[in-house]
């Protein structure tokens, strides 16, 4: 290697990283050089929308970490955390769907302390990263990187559960990311041209003509270094060589939700009982590193299904696929082009609330174990995914070793607070009440789970959690706020450390309601821009 001084190191080129190297490297200035610990994404799966699949067994692009839970869920059976390992990072592995969560989240992020953070001042980024195929208006961003784009609708079972919804009385919207969020639609989704749009598409590739900019692939960061509180470089390891770089400016971490913290523990940045437990030498004691960890937790209800049009691993199954995979490598179009995903809800789980607290994916399939449970998926029939918006359990993301090579300990803690396992229950009794209106009737088959024997609230969280999943949506262990558990400022900043900075999911003070991939790379932009401000004075 060349150079072992850059003005920006960043780590993790996941939704976050690659933003951040795109504008921080636009105007030609500084040098920045991106740190991933992943391989390049050379797979044809990543371009493949319904490569999602292949994702839940590859252990060369997916982390695959386990989250420890208690006996009641999955039996004991620990929780399959996938998180993207590669240029793009989980959005190169993510369902693609396009959401951004409702204004009272952000608006919460600033009432918390967090000047800066509201919905009217994150909207801005979000436009600016968006090139929405409906085009420019209040809400949409028409010139962006990223492409969201409007799906054709392939499954006749999606269009079913739009009809049924409103069948049970339940609004519909053909906008998620609108005025409202509420009601049953089609997702938009970060699709071009029948291909996924990652971030590595949206923003790295175009920006690695610049010459000031880096990328280190296969490079996984152990460490970053400090002196009197203030971020120098990193230690990295590539090929079993330790290499140091120099940062000039800062160094970020966007390793995300799980990594993140540990790199920060693994730096001596933390609660300095858990450091000492470690022997790792104590350079900052910051004790929210890893705590306030929030995931939506998904139950499902599996349904067997009469008409043979879903997907499905079985021979017959694979054989009605064969018209859309020809069309497919033909001219990029049918059912490979999309995410198996294709409608949803937002929903109130009761009717006196102000705003949804629930979100719902339609699969055109018997979905379970992240798409692991191949042999449920054999039989025809469709689920209905229900999850908790706002979660109020948190969790934590500890260390189980001060060795960078061993995955941290998580716990979601899920269903910890119980308001948390009410939301759930009316959510499955709400998705009830869709799949049994009249347009599932040239469906409906057996009720596989919960079964129709879990009829009281306490049969139907039993019978949830036996099947418990989440949507992928870590966030909250490296908090943005101004009380002692917050670990970065509003600018992002860590606490107490001068010259670095953690922007990634981690840094969300509150789980928005809504996927997260958008909310990341606007979170991204916003950084970006306020790191770019005070550039030449720093
Ligand atoms: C299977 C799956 C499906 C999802 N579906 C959707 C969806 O449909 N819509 C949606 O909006 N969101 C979805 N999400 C969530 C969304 O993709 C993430 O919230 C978002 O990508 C997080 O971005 P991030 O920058 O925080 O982290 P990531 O994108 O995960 O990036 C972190 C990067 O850092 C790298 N890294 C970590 N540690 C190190 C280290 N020590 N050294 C060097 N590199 C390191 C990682 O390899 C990775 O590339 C999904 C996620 C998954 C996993």
């Amino acid at each position: 290697m060349d150079n072992t001084s850059f003005d920006y190191i960043i780590v993790g080129a996941g939704s976050a990283g690659c933003v951040l190297a795109n504008r921080l490297s636009e105007n030609g200035k500084y040098s920045v050089c991106l740190l991933e610990a992943g391989p390049k994404d050379n797979t044809p799966f990543i371009k493949i929308p319904a490569g999602f699949a292949y994702f839940m067994f590859s252990k060369k692009y997916n982390w695959g970490f386990d989250a420890k839970v208690d006996s009641t869920i999955r039996n004991g059976q620990p929780l399959f955390v996938p998180r993207g390992k590669t240029l793009g990072g989980s959005s190169a592995i993510n369902a693609m769907l396009y959401i951004r969560g409702q204004r009272e989240d952000y608006d919460q992020w600033a009432d918390l302390g967090n000047t800066g953070w509201s919905f009217d001042e994150l909207l801005p980024y979000f436009k600016k990263s968006e090139s929405n195929s409906r085009g420019d208006s209040e809400f949409h961003g028409g010139q962006g990187p990223l492409v969201v784009s409007d799906r054709p609708v392939h499954y006749n079972i999606s269009k079913s559960f739009i009809e049924a919804s409103a069948q049970a009385g339940l609004p519909l919207t053909d906008d998620f990311n609108g005025a409202s969020q509420e009601g049953a639609g089609y997702y938009q989704c970060t699709i071009k041209d029948g291909q996924r749009c990652g971030v590595n598409r949206a923003y790295l590739k175009p920006a690695l003509a610049r010459t000031n900019i880096t990328v280190i692939v296969e490079a996984a960061v152990n460490r970053v270094l400090t002196t009197d509180k203030v971020a120098t470089g990193v230690e990295f390891v590539k090929r079993g060589k330790v290499i140091t770089l120099n940062a000039n400016k800062e160094v970020i971490l966007s390793g995300g939700a799980i990594n993140s913290p540990q790199l920060l523990l693994l730096s001596g940045i933390g609660d300095q009982a858990q450091l000492q437990q470690h022997n790792i030498e104590l350079s900052h004691h910051l004790p929210g590193v890893g705590h306030n960890l929030q995931e939506h937790a998904d139950a499902c209800i599996l349904v067997k299904s009469k008409n043979h049009q879903g997907l499905t691993a079985s021979l017959s199954g694979i054989m009605r696929m064969v018209p859309d995979t020809l069309k497919y490598f033909s001219n990029k179009t049918g059912k490979l082009a999309n995410s198996v995903v294709e409608a949803g809800a937002f929903f109130k789980s009761r009717e006196d609330l102000s705003r949804p607290d629930i979100q719902l994916h339609m699969l055109p399939t018997l979905y379970d174990d992240s798409g692991r449970d191949i042999k449920l998926m054999r039989s025809e029939g469709y689920s209905c995914h229900v999850c908790v918006l706002r979660p109020k359990s948190t969790g934590s993301v500890s260390l189980k070793s001060s060795d960078p090579r061993t995955a941290p300990e998580i716990d979601f803690n899920l269903f910890s607070h119980p308001d948390d396992q009410q939301v759930m229950v009316d959510g499955l009794r709400l998705v009830r009440k869709i799949l049994a209106a009249p347009a599932f009737d040239v469906y409906r088959g057996e009720e596989i789970h919960p079964g129709i024997g879990a009829q009281t609230d306490e049969q139907l969280f039993d019978k949830a959690k036996e099947r418990l999943g989440t949507v992928f949506h870590p966030v909250g262990t490296c908090k943005m706020g101004i009380d002692d558990m917050a670990v970065v400022c509003p600018e992002l900043k860590v606490h107490g450390i001068k010259k670095l900075r953690v922007v990634d999911a981690s840094i969300m003070p509150r789980l928005i309601s809504g996927n997260t991939n958008a909310p990341t790379i606007a979170i991204a932009e916003k950084a970006a821009e306020m790191i770019l401000s005070t550039a030449d004075n720093d």
